[in-house]
C-alpha cells in the first residue's frame, strides 16, 4: 500500500488540523474531508463573543467566510466534500456512506465529528428558542433579536456558552436572565469560589440569575412568550437561548462495536479502541491523559482539536506504515472566555480538584486580576486566571509543562 487514502469525517477545527498534521507527519496520499456543514472550517468561539456583539448581520455563508481558518499550502490538495453528512460506516470494510448515498472507501480514517447542542425536551412553541454552535444558529439568533435593545432574553444553562452569551447580550442592552438548575455559574468546571465571584460581576452589570430550578415548559402561541420554571414561576421572554450542554455526533459509527458511551473512546495515542487504522480528534474524542490520571475524558476546548490532531495524525501515519509509536500524549488543556470585561484563562483540568486556593488577588475585585489554583490530593491539576497579563499566563503554562504525577 504505497499511498493510502485517508478520509476525515467532520470539517471543522479538528478535521482541518488533522488534514494539516497528516501532511506534517509525511502522509502523501489523498485526504478527503467529508463535512456535514456546507462551509469550509471556521472558528466557533467568536459566535458567542464578537459576532454576537457586532452590528454586522451577515448571512451564514458570508459569516463562515469571514471566520474561516487560513488554508495552508500543505492542504491545498485536500478534497473537501461539504454539506453531505456521513450517515453510516463499516470500519472492518473501510468505507463510509454519506446521506446522498455516496460510498467513500479509505485505508485510514479520522473521526472529527464534534458535538451538537442538546435541546430541551419541554412542551411549548419552538419559534424564539435558539442554540449557538454554527453560523446558521448565530444568524438566526441575531435576526430574532433584531436591532432594538431591551429584548427580554432568557438564557437556559449557566455553563460557559450560556454565561458568555448572557454577557454579550447584556452589552447589547438586552434584559437578560440566566436560569440554571444545578449550582452556580460554570461551577462544575471552575468551582464555587471563582463561580460566585463571576456571578456577582455579571449581576453588577444587570444580568439576573435564577438558580436551583429548571425549565418545565414554554408559554406562547406562535412563538415563545415566557419560560415556565420548575417552581411554577413564569419569566416573560422574547427570545430564549438554550445552552444546556451537547450531544456527541457519533451515530454514524454505530454497529461497529465501539465504545460510544460518551463520544468515541480512544487510547492515549488517539486510536479508536476496537478499530484498526481509525483515530479520533477534538471534542468528540474521549482519551486518557496521564497528566492527570488514566480515566478517559472528553475535553471541549479549542486547544484540544489541535493537540489531538497532531498525535492522531502521527499515529495514523505510523500505523499505516506498520511503524511503532511509543511516546505518551500528555496535553495540557486550556481555554479562555470573555465576559463583560473579564478574560478568563484556564490551564489543566480545574474540574478534577478536591481543593481550591485563591493564590493571587481578591475575588471581590475581579477586574484587578485573580489567580485560583486547583489541586487534587495535594498536587496541582489546574489554574484559572482572571484578567492576568500574558507574561503571567506564560509562567503558569511553564509550570504545567512539567509532568504532574498521577494522584
Ligand atoms: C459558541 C461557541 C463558543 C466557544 N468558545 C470557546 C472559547 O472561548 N474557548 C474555548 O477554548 N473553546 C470554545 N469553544 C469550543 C470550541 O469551538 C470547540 O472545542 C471546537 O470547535 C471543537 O472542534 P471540533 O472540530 O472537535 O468539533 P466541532 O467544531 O463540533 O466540529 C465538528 C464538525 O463535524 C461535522 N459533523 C458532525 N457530524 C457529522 C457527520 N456525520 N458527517 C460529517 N460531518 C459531521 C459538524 O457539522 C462540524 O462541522 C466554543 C464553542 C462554541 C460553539
Amino acid at each position: 500500500m504505497s499511498t493510502p487514502r485517508v478520509v476525515v469525517v467532520g470539517g471543522s477545527l479538528g478535521g482541518l488540523r488533522a488534514a494539516e498534521q497528516l501532511r506534517v507527519a509525511g502522509h502523501t496520499g489523498s485526504i478527503t474531508v467529508l463535512g456535514a456543514e456546507p462551509h469550509l472550517p471556521y472558528n466557533r468561539p467568536p459566535l458567542s463573543k464578537e459576532v454576537l456583539a457586532s452590528g454586522d448581520h451577515l448571512p451564514p455563508a458570508e459569516l463562515a467566510e469571514r471566520l474561516a481558518f487560513r488554508r495552508r499550502a500543505s492542504t491545498a490538495d485536500v478534497d473537501f466534500r461539504l454539506g453531505d453528512p456521513v450517515v453510516a460506516s463499516d470500519l472492518r470494510a473501510g468505507v463510509v456512506w454519506t446521506g446522498s448515498g455516496a460510498a467513500t472507501p479509505y485505508e485510514g480514517l479520522v473521526v472529527a465529528t464534534g458535538l451538537r447542542p442538546r435541546r430541551l425536551d419541554v412542551p411549548g412553541p419552538t419559534a424564539g428558542r435558539h442554540v449557538l454552535r454554527t453560523v446558521e444558529d448565530s444568524h438566526a439568533l441575531r435576526a430574532d433579536l433584531g436591532r432594538r435593545p431591551g429584548q427580554r432574553v432568557v438564557v437556559v444553562g449557566a455553563g460557559f456558552i450560556g454565561c458568555e452569551s448572557a454577557a454579550t447580550l447584556r452589552t447589547l442592552g438586552h434584559d437578560v436572565t440566566v436560569v440554571e438548575p444545578v449550582g452556580t455559574p460554570m461551577e462544575r468546571v471552575i468551582g464555587a469560589v471563582a463561580s460566585t465571584a463571576i456571578q456577582r460581576h455579571l449581576e453588577a452589570a444587570g444580568i439576573r440569575f435564577v438558580l436551583g430550578t429548571g425549565i418545565t415548559g414554554y408559554l406562547g402561541g406562535e412563538r415563545v412568550e415566557g419560560v415556565v420554571l420548575g417552581s411554577g414561576r413564569v419569566l416573560p421572554a422574547d427570545v430564549v437561548v438554550e445552552a444546556v450542554g451537547s450531544l456527541c455526533n457519533t451515530e454514524w459509527l454505530a454497529e461497529n462495536g465501539l465504545d460510544l458511551a460518551d463520544g468515541v473512546l480512544t487510547d492515549n495515542r488517539m486510536r479508536v479502541v476496537g478499530a484498526e487504522r481509525v483515530v479520533a480528534v477534538g471534542d468528540v474524542a474521549r482519551f486518557p491523559n496521564p497528566v492527570f490520571d488514566d480515566v478517559p475524558r472528553r475535553v471541549e476546548h479549542w486547544s484540544i482539536p489541535t493537540d489531538t490532531a497532531r498525535v492522531a495524525a502521527a499515529t495514523l501515519v505510523a500505523d499505516l506504515a506498520g511503524r511503532p509509536v511509543t511516546d505518551e500524549f500528555r496535553p495540557v488543556p486550556s481555554f479562555w472566555s470573555d465576559q463583560l470585561g473579564l478574560r478568563l484563562q484556564s490551564l489543566g483540568s480545574p474540574a478534577l480538584a478536591d481543593e481550591v486556593v485563591v493564590a493571587e488577588g481578591d475575588p471581590e475585585r475581579l477586574l484587578d486580576g485573580l489567580l485560583v489554583t486547583y489541586h487534587r490530593e495535594g498536587r496541582p491539576v489546574g489554574t484559572l486566571a482572571v484578567n492576568l497579563g500574558p507574561a503571567r499566563q506564560r509562567e503558569l503554562r511553564e509550570q504545567f509543562s512539567h509532568p504532574v504525577p498521577a494522584a
